[in-house]
This record gives structure tokens, sequence and C-alpha cells, in this order.
């Protein structure tokens, strides 16, 4: 662990910036072309290892907002026509173009919001992954054809691209949220507009840069369009804007609650990507190095702030001081500090706040009693926001492990059977990830059958953080029920239509209904 001042070079920064058009003051809002001088207010952006700022954003007000959607809805009348494998093509062009600037995109993301380099990197591979499933998705939007009950007919269903998608997200996948949303949302043959996280406006820029630039080259500018906002106003704005009939947000369930309820209100579709609150099982039958790893790495990782972080171990008594022991070994082998050196491993939180939430979490946790076994405290490394990850042990579950706090704090509880634990996993408002460590093919089956984990994600010795992109991504309960990425998600962003034809001369009624 290090405790030092966090000194990043400002000609490492420049570099970063220069390759990917950033700027001491940037415009926020793109539409058809770039606003040169957006109305709204001023934001910026803060490096969260240094607490230094990186750059400022005039961000879009109502009329900026407004031009952005209407380029939107105009650029659909054009986009939707082109067939889907030519929107493939542009697509995959993009993919082309962030595996181009993939060194700086995944340094940019370790100055604006933290991730480890290797993280950085990752993500802006998770980038690139979706636009190829996003180019083979293109000719594959399938319908089924069915068996009509009437002679001389045919059935079958189609899908339809929506229009503008709404796309809101959260600081923490400042770019493979949208592109998870954006590449599938363009070739069902949608546009969309997105609002990013205010705490991430410049990943934000950075990948919309590019995305606008090789949209240019194909005459097909609008499809893609951005409106940063200084706060959420923009977020409420778009959740009640009926132009937008899908709202894809990914964030807090607070968020989540807002943006669902007003959407349903006006008979749009949500797709909400929430809060999860993440628990390992570790079996007496388990490999516990292989427990141990993915449970560091799920807890620690991204200093916690991922939808999927693990928050949570239910381990059988057995083996419980053996899992602790290690664990604790490996999380003193953590070296906190600047994302961006080589070996460091963990990061800063995203702000002050977040450290505020972390600290509260932490007394709460002891006063309902809780043993603090690891960490426990903020690390004064200069105006950085860095934590000790953090360990807690406790005889069952305490009330705060019902709530996500979006710190690397891991709370341990042991278990005597399988149920008891499958109970404890499911006995939260959240449902997003879990994952059992097993060599027993029963307890692995069981975990998994409709008696288990009710989350939307279910692992066998693997952790719970780090999905791939070729499964649908998502969770149940608080976590909102909305799955993106892979699999069949793609039907969310396009509309069903199930057309019977009559190629007869008779026109039979379905269920034999005889009339005129
Ligand atoms: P947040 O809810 O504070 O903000 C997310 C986005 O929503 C931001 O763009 C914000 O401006 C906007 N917003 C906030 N309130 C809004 C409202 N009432 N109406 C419209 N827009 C609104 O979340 P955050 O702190 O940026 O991100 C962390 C949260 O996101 C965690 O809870 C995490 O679990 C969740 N998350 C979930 C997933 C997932 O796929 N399930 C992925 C990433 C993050």
């Amino acid at each position: 662990m290090a405790n030092d001042t966090i000194d990043i070079k400002t000609s490492e920064i420049d570099n970063v910036f220069k390759e990917l058009g950033i700027q001491a003051v940037n415009s926020g809002v793109c539409g058809e072309k770039w606003h040169k001088k957006p109305n709204g207010k001023n934001l910026i952006s803060y490096n969260p290892s240094t607490g230094k700022p990186l750059a400022e954003i005039i961000c879009a007000d109502d009329a900026d907002y407004e031009k952005v959607v209407v380029q939107a809805q105009a650029a659909f009348i054009k986009w939707r026509k082109l067939p889907a494998p030519q929107r493939g093509e542009i697509i995959r062009q993009l993919g082309e173009e962030y595996r181009n600037h993939k060194y700086s995109l995944g340094k940019l993301h370790s100055l604006e919001v933290g991730k480890i380099f290797s993280e950085g990197l990752g993500e802006v591979q998770e980038a690139i992954d979706i636009c190829d499933f996003a180019v083979g998705l293109s000719r594959q939007l399938y319908g089924l054809t069915m068996h009509s009950e009437r002679p001389e007919h045919r059935m079958y269903e189609q899908w339809h691209p929506m229009g503008v998608v709404g796309v809101i997200t959260a600081f923490n996948f400042p770019s493979a949220v949208w592109a998870w949303n954006a590449t599938i949302a363009a070739v069902c043959g949608n546009t969309m507009v997105w609002k990013p996280s205010e705490k991430a406006p410049l990943t934000a820029i950075a990948m919309q840069k590019i995305a606008h630039k090789v949209l240019e080259k194909h005459d097909m500018q609008g499809i893609m369009g951005l409106v940063i906002s200084p706060d959420r106003a923009l977020g409420e704005k778009m959740a009640a804007d009926t132009r937008m009939p899908l709202i894809s947000a990914t964030g807090s369930v607070a968020m989540g609650r807002s943006v669902g309820q007003v959407v349903a209100n006006r008979f749009g579709r949500s797709l909400l990507e929430l809060g999860g609150n993440n628990a390992v099982i570790v079996m007496d039958d388990a490999d516990v190095n292989l427990a141990m790893r993915a449970i560091a790495f799920g807890a620690v990782g991204t200093a916690g702030q991922r939808c999927t972080t693990t928050r949570r171990v239910f381990v059988h008594e057995a083996i419980e001081n053996q899992l602790v022991d290690k664990l604790l070994a490996a999380y003193k082998s953590v070296s906190i500090g600047n994302p961006l050196q080589d070996g460091v491993l963990m990061g800063p939180l995203i702000d002050a706040d977040a450290v505020k939430s972390y600290q509260k979490a932490i007394t709460q946790a002891q006063k309902e009693g809780g043993k603090l076994i690891a960490g426990g405290k903020p690390l004064n490394m200069g105006k950085g926001y860095f934590v000790e990850p953090t360990i807690i042990l406790a005889n069952k579950p305490l009330p705060i492990m019902q709530t996500e706090v979006f710190a690397p704090i891991l709370y341990i509880c042991p278990i005597q059977k399988l149920e008891d634990a499958i109970s404890f996993q499911n006995d939260v408002p959240q449902g997003l990830s879990s994952a059992i460590f097993t060599g027993g093919l029963g307890n692995a089956e069981q975990f998994l059958s409709v008696v288990g984990s009710d989350c939307g994600i279910a692992n066998v010795n693997i952790g719970t953080s780090g999905a791939e992109i070729g499964g649908a991504f998502g969770g149940e309960k608080e976590t909102g029920g909305g799955r993106e990425s892979g699999s069949d998600s793609w039907k969310v962003y396009m509309r069903r239509q199930t057309c019977t034809i009559n190629y007869g001369k008779k026109l039979p009624l379905a269920q034999g209904v005889e009339f005129i």
C-alpha cells in the first residue's frame, strides 16, 4: 500500500487530450454537428486521484437539448431506411476507430474516473467487442414464422426500429454502457441522444468525437447525439420526453425509480440497469484459492465501484478461517495509488461524497455488530479520494448489508447449509449478480435451479464481476429488470409486428367465427 501524494505529469495528460481532441474548454453538445457555443452551465471534470480539474465543459441548456432531439428525429427518417447490414458496416468502422484510440481512451478512463489502466483498457475493449457483436447482429435481426390456423394464410413477425432512444449513463462505466446501448440501438435502426454522467463528461466527449467522425464520413451525423448536463436535469427531461419511445437508463436505484415511473406514465418503454448487491457463496468443497482470487477482484477491483462488485460473502463455517486468512493476505498485497502506475491495483473513489458514504457505512456496520478486520479508513494521499479496501465479519447478515454502498466494503458471514446461504443471498432488494464456489455438481445445480439464485447473473466458480458482452446483462428486483448487451437484448430496441397475409380468395375468420 502507498501513502503518497499522487502526481500525474501534465505532459501525460496533454498527450491523451491531444489524441482525443479534448481541450481546456469543450462543448458538451453534439447533434448533426458539434455545437460550438452551447448555452448551458459550465461543468468541471476532476481527476479523482488528485482532486485537480482536468478540463471544463459547456453543457446543454434546454434549447440545445431541443435541437439535438429534433436532429435525432430527422436522422431517424434516413437511418431507418438504410439496410441493417449497411448500418452494421458503419458500426464496424466505429469499432475500428475505437481500436485505433484504445490506448488513449483507456488512459482517459484512469484520469477521469480513476480506473487502473488495465481496467480502463478493458472497458474500451468492451466497447470494441460490442461493435463487433452489433455488426454480426445486423444480419440476424430475426423474426419467427408461425403456422396459421387458416388455409392459404401466412403468419410471421418482424421487428422495426423504435425511433430516438434516450440513453442515460452512470459514471462507473462511462464508455462501455453507452456502447452497449448505442451500437445495438443503431444496427436496429434507431437514433439516440446520450446524457452521460456529470462525473465523466470527458470520456463521453472523446467517445462521441470518434463516433461523430465516423458518421460524418457517411453523411449520417445526428444518429448519435450527445447532451451533457451539469446535473440530472436533462435526464429528467428525457424521461418525460414523448419523442423518445425508449429510455435506457443506467445508475442508482433512486434514479431508476424516478425514470421508470415517469416513462411508464407516458406509456414509454424503459430499460433499467440499476444497483446491485452481489454475493458469493463459498461451500466447504470449494477450491479456496480460486474463491479468494475471485472475491478479491470482485470486491477490490474498480475500488468497489462496479454494479457487479462483490459486497457479501457467505462461506461455509468449516473453511471460513482459511478463506478469511487468504483474503487478508491478498488485501495486504493490494497496492493503492495512481491508477496509471504499473502494479497499482486500486485507484480512488469518484469523489468526496463517496468517501463519506464509505465511512458512514463502516461506522454503521460496527454499530450493528460487525467486526472490522481489514481497512476501514480513508487514505491521506493529497487531495485524491482514496480509501482502504475493507472487510467486516458478521455472525449473521446485518441490516446495512441490504444497501449498495459504492465502495470497497466486503461483508463475510458464516453459513452451515447451502439453503441458508441462498436464502441470505436472495434476501436483499437488489438482484444483479451472484456466484457459488463449489466442487460439487449438486451444490452448483441447486444454486442455478429454480430454488437457487434469484439474480439476473448466476456464476459457478467465477466471481460476480467481469461479465462478457455475449450474454444478456442485467438483474431482477430493484436492479430494474432490464437486459442489455448480448443474447437477444436487441429486442428491447425494436418494436415487434405480427403480420398475417391471406393469399387465398376466401376470408376465413380465426377461431371459426362466422360473419358476413
Ligand atoms: P446516478 O444514479 O447518480 O446517476 C446515473 C445517471 O442518471 C447520471 O447520468 C445522472 O445524471 C442521471 N440521473 C440521476 N437521477 C436522475 C433522475 N431522477 N432522472 C433522470 N436522470 C437521472 O448513478 P452513478 O452514481 O453515476 O452510478 C452508480 C450507480 O449505477 C450504482 O448504483 C451502480 O450499481 C449503478 N450501475 C448499474 C449498472 C447496471 O448495469 N446494472 C451499471 C453501472 C452502474
